[in-house]
């Protein structure tokens, strides 16, 4: 007698999922590797950053001459549905900056759809992506941050948003932010 097999020779794809420290439920999905502030603006003391910065959750200005727009790059997962996200910061020109605060907070169409600035994030386990030459497109789509993408196509991080992530290196990546508990089955 034959045993039953499946007849699926695709590997079984793992349920991703994570315990999220600021709700405490569980997600379905990766955490983004995301950044709360540009660098800049972490780096200051409290009393510096009072005195300094203007921050919010997806604009910052720091010494009112540097422009910070929060912005989201998204790489495939290698063999998986799931998508990671990293979201990280762009400094801006003070123009972009102006016009897609406009955007951010009234909704109304992006009158430019596209601009170039700098990562301004350093992330974790990769090459240098501080002061990164990036492009950001503005989604017409009502809560989506502006996409980014690296424009130096010998980074690491551009092979990234090409062909995609192993999902060993994102789950490394997701292990440095603290308070996440991934769950794989
Ligand atoms: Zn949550």
């Amino acid at each position: 007698m034959q045993l039953l097999r499946s007849v699926s020779s695709a590997p079984k794809m793992p349920r991703l999922r994570y315990r999220c420290p600021d709700c405490r439920d569980i997600h379905d999905g990766l955490p983004d590797l995301c950044f709360a502030l540009p660098d800049a603006i972490f780096e200051l003391d409290p009393e510096q950053r009072q005195a300094r910065a203007l921050v919010s959750s997806d604009l910052c200005v720091l010494d009112d001459e540097r422009y910070f727009i929060r912005c989201v790059l998204e790489v495939a997962l290698a063999d998986h549905t799931d998508v990671f996200a990293y979201g990280l910061w762009a400094e801006v020109k003070a123009r972009d900056f102006n016009r897609y605060a406009v955007y951010y907070n009234t909704e109304a169409p992006a009158t430019a759809s596209q601009f170039e600035g700098a990562i301004a994030n350093r992330l974790p386990l990769t090459e240098e992506t501080l002061e990164l030459a990036c492009a950001i497109s503005l989604s017409n789509e009502e809560g989506m941050r502006p996409a980014l993408r690296v424009l130096n196509a010998s980074h690491s991080l551009h092979g990234e948003q090409e062909t995609g992530v192993e999902l060993s290196r994102a789950l490394a990546l997701v292990g440095t932010m603290r308070g996440f508990v991934t769950i794989i089955d």
